[in-house]
């Protein structure tokens, strides 16, 4: 059975190969800002405080991500892959209690890489594709440096600590290049 994280900035890719992982290895696919944006629909007290928070590119607070994320756990028998999720060190020291309470572990991480000026890039065509309102120009920026500032942190700490289950993955490659590098990285550990 394979319990995944995806790291990486936004715009690198995680939730495209997160996908398509998923469906190769038939395990449920986690996306925390797919299940965001879902919310929003419920316009709602909460929806609306959402909205707020994520359409500036901060960050939606621990105990709303964590109790989404451990709901979802709680009923995942067959294997999972997280993808924007954790990205604060305590949603990082809340799933490791959470998974030893239910006698899980994480098998794989990814953390994908890409610079600034190709993500900008990347995420300023999504934009025009998908209409998100987070992907414009303002607010990539706020975006990146919440990665930058909260999320690198929760990486370096799982690279430092789970070193063998931890690999680097270049995400300035094409989609399918991306997604062989994983399967082979799947196939030999
Ligand atoms: P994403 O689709 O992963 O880029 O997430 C879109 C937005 O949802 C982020 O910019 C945050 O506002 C929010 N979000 C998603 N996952 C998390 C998380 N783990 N912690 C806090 N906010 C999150």
């Amino acid at each position: 059975m394979s319990n995944i994280i995806f790291f990486g900035p936004p715009g690198a890719g995680k939730g495209t190969q997160a996908k398509i992982i998923a469906k190769y290895l038939n395990i449920s696919h986690l996306s925390t800002g797919d299940i965001l944006r879902n919310k929003l629909l419920d316009n709602d007290n909460l929806s609306k405080e959402l909205k707020k928070i994520m359409s500036a590119g901060n960050l939606v607070s621990d105990d709303v991500l964590n109790s989404i994320v451990s709901s979802r756990l709680s009923n995942e028998n067959n294997g999972f892959i997280l993808d924007g999720y954790p990205r604060t060190l305590s949603q990082s020291e809340f799933l490791n209690e959470f998974l030893s309470e239910v006698s899980k572990s994480i098998n794989y991480i990814f953390n994908i890489q890409i610079n600034f000026e190709t993500l900008k890039n990347r995420i300023l065509k999504r934009s025009s594709e998908e209409g998100r309102e987070d992907d414009n120009i303002d607010v990539i920026e706020t975006r990146y440096n919440e990665y930058l500032n909260s999320t690198q942190k929760v990486s370096n700490f799982y690279n430092k600590e789970y070193p063998t289950i931890f690999h680097e993955i270049d995400g300035s490659l094409q989609i399918q290049q991306i997604t062989e590098n994983i399967k082979q990285i799947l196939k030999k550990s």
